[in-house]
């Protein structure tokens, strides 16, 4: 569009210009903003009514001002942009001009070219666009976060016509934009949701205008999937709703990982029994059953004898058989109710409800002995394996689940002692003579201070570069009565007493000389160390940390790094993600150990802002004969990429192994294949081999 002015006429430019003057009237009047300028010099040389309201100026000051003064461009910017246009014809320019009060408003120039006195000057017409490109600046953000958005966005009419939806849209759905609007958005709906599900989300969206959640929806290529959605009802000034919004992300793959996630944390992939987390809930249970209805229940805690040649001897497959023979002819001899759980690789534990008294459990154990003691055919030969169980009564033994299995577990260690293929009865009566177990805590107190503990240091690797990446701290105890102790042999015993938070903070202290003396020597790793539930929760746990590594000032940032059990972090969720945000301030890592074997869900690992995820061991071992310890796995490594979190397998112990993980995208392990666990002095030593090793390695390829 351009303003036609009659450039043919000569234009009387002059401030005392008779007033007769038809165009001097429209000028002087006019709405728009007009200036007249002199291009030679930039001076203003008229100035209408309009001009003057809006620069905020008295038109007798604008006339005596220049061009300059207003234009954010010099003259002689000013003038080239005209020259160039003058080529070009009408033509609109945008500039800056600066009002009285210092404001900058966006501006659009109409310029032409007019004759007054023989003087060429400019007549500009001049309209303020500011309003005009901040809506047009927004529009175009709006329509790149539209275009460029992760996720998906269908926007819909008042009636659920689709009016626009964005590239992630047709990403997910697999409709193109052509193919779907003017369609209802109902194409995407699935079968999955009632009326009654609908009826809700159209509830909350007439009344509060916002809707979220999950819904299950319909591909092009009928495929399902879940969208976790946010749906936004636009309203007019008037208060109707002229739009829909629905913002959505596809977590399908999320689901299905929760879904296998939350199996594993009930049922064991091999037999489908419940496991060690059922197990305990179903035990909670009978100990509030028991309490009300005033009689007893049975724990029976059964260990195979001899599986181990069987797996030697015929392989694990086959060894893997015999579990599920097994564990269904067992089942098969309790009665509804009873519980029968595996809770290790050839450990079961069965809850008998109701039973009368110890004597009456003594049929039981002759069937479940018999029942695992069944010949089963292998590689067409016929194998028997037996069983040592353990047994012990509640209220008898009226104690918490979690000591009812130890009982139990204690009692099945007698009948193994005892020849195997028997069992024993938990005798509650030494139990409560607890001097021996206290006899025990002292003479590890006593170790401590005669500096009898030390650290073995297992290292941690990077799979494709064999970098190491870590060492993992383990505690042991060189006894001078029996030699090098495992951490199982003393830990147990002083889990509950106070001494094991004396004996952690010894394992942080040792651990961070000992990498202070490897950085002196040029060897600069991570070291992690195991922290126990009951040191984890203490309540000043993060004071007394703090003090430990006041004590060693030449420990850097992610020098340290913590493992925790995935089952005591989630003890107290609340209490421990307090702790790793307080630690990750203080440069200290976490690691959830043992990963997998907890209740592992999106929901717990959303809360815990670890870096490290530790997948346990029994995972590793069982991953190349086990279809659901690979599924596992598999959504494990998966989860831990989603929440951007390294993921470590621990217990690799071969080369099958390892390669297996690289191909899942598990980069990092730790395991008898790369090391065992070894002394300070040790690791040294192995470093420095290994580095000549893969130097060698490199030199030959
Ligand atoms: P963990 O944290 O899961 O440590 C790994 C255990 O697996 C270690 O046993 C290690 O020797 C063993 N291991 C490593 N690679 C392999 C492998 O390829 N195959 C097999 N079968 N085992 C492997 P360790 O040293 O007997 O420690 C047992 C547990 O005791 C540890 O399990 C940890 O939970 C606890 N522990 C060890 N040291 C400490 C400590 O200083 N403080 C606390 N609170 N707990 C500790
Ligand atoms: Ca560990
Ligand atoms: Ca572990």
């Amino acid at each position: 569009m351009t303003h036609e002015l009659p450039t043919s006429r000569t234009f009387d430019a002059s401030t005392t210009g008779a007033s007769a003057d038809p165009f001097r009237t429209v000028f002087e009047n006019n709405l728009s903003v007009m200036l007249i300028i002199d291009p030679a010099t930039g001076s203003i040389v008229r100035a209408n009514r309009a001009a003057a309201a809006f620069y905020g100026y008295a038109i007798t000051e604008l006339v005596a001002m220049n061009i300059c003064q207003i234009n954010t461009r010099t003259l002689a910017e000013i003038n080239g942009e005209l020259s160039l246009a003058a080529q070009l014809g009408p033509h609109r320019f945008a500039f800056q001009h600066r009002l009285a009060d210092g404001r900058i408003r966006d501006v659009e120039v109409l310029p032409s070219p007019v004759e007054s006195n023989g003087r060429r000057l400019i007549f500009s017409i001049i309209q303020d666009v500011t309003e005009r490109n901040r809506a047009e600046q927004q529009l175009r953000l709006l329509a790149n976060v539209f275009n460029h958005c992760g996720e998906g966005i269908l926007i819909t009419d008042a009636d659920g016509v689709i009016a626009d939806v964005n590239a992630a849209f047709e990403a997910i759905t697999g409709y193109s934009k052509d193919e779907v609007v003017g369609k209802p958005a109902r194409l995407l709906k699935s079968t999955r949701h009632d009326q009654e599900f609908f009826a809700a989300m159209w509830q909350s969206l007439r009344q509060t205008g916002q809707w979220q959640g999950e819904i299950w929806n319909c591909r092009k290529d009928a495929q399902l999937f879940i969208a976790r959605n946010t749906i936004d009802a636009i309203r007019t000034p008037a208060g109707t709703t002229s739009h829909y919004v629905a913002l959505f992300a596809d977590i399908t793959d999320h689901k299905e990982h929760e879904r296998l996630l939350e199996f594993n944390a009930h049922y064991d992939g091999l037999t489908g029994l419940p496991n060690r987390v059922l197990l305990a809930e179903r035990m909670g249970q009978a100990i509030a059953h028991t309490v009300r209805s005033g009689r007893r229940f049975a724990v029976a805690y059964l260990d195979l004898d001899n599986l181990k040649v069987v797996n030697d001897q015929f392989g694990h497959a086959a060894g893997d058989d015999l579990l599920q023979v097994v564990a269904r002819a067992i089942a098969a001899v309790l009665r509804e109710g009873d519980t029968l759980a595996r809770i290790g690789g050839d450990e079961f534990v069965a809850l008998l409800i109701d039973v009368p008294d110890q004597a009456g459990c003594e049929h039981f154990m002759a069937r479940i002995l018999n029942a695992a003691a069944q010949p089963v055919m292998i590689c067409e030969q016929s194998v028997a394996v037996s069983a040592s169980l353990g047994l012990t009564l509640f209220p008898d033994d009226d104690c918490s689940a979690e000591q009812l299995l130890r009982h139990a577990d204690q009692a099945m260690y007698q009948a193994k002692l005892r020849g195997k293929n028997r069992y024993h009865v938990f005798d509650t009566g030494e139990e409560r003579n607890a001097r021996g177990h206290n006899q025990l805590i002292e003479r590890i107190r006593a170790a401590l201070q005669r500096e009898e503990f030390v650290l073995y240091y297992q290292p941690k690797i990077h799979l494709p570069s064999g970098a190491l990446v870590g060492v993992e701290a383990l505690i042991r105890w060189q006894s001078p009565e029996h030699g090098l102790l495992a951490p199982a042999a003393f830990l147990p015993a002083i889990e509950a007493d106070s001494l094991a938070i004396t004996l952690g903070e010894w394992v942080i202290d040792t651990a961070l000389t000992q990498s202070a003396s490897w950085k002196a020597q040029g060897l600069q790793v991570p070291i992690s160390v195991n922290v126990g539930a009951r040191q984890l929760n203490e309540p000043d746990f993060m004071l007394r940390l703090t003090r430990i590594l006041d004590r060693h000032p030449g420990c850097a940032a992610g020098q340290l790094e913590i493992e925790v059990l995935e089952t005591s972090a989630l003890a107290d969720l609340h209490h421990v993600s307090q702790i790793i945000g307080g630690c990750r301030k203080l440069g200290v890592d976490f690691s959830l150990d043992d990963f997998g074997t907890g209740y592992s869900s999106l929901t717990h690992l959303k809360h815990l802002d670890v870096s490290w995820i530790k997948i346990d061991r029994s995972f590793v071992s069982d991953m190349l004969h086990d279809a659901n310890d690979l599924a596992i796995l598999k959504g494990v490594i998966g989860l831990a990429a989603a929440f951007r979190r390294n993921v470590i397998a621990e217990g690799v112990e071969n080369a099958e192994q390892a390669e297996a993980l690289m191909a899942l995208g598990c980069e990092h392990a730790q395991g008898y294949w790369i090391a065992r666990p070894m002394p300070a002095a040790a690791l040294f030593a192995w470093v420095a081999t290994r580095a000549a090793a893969v130097d060698g390695a490199l030199q030959t390829s």
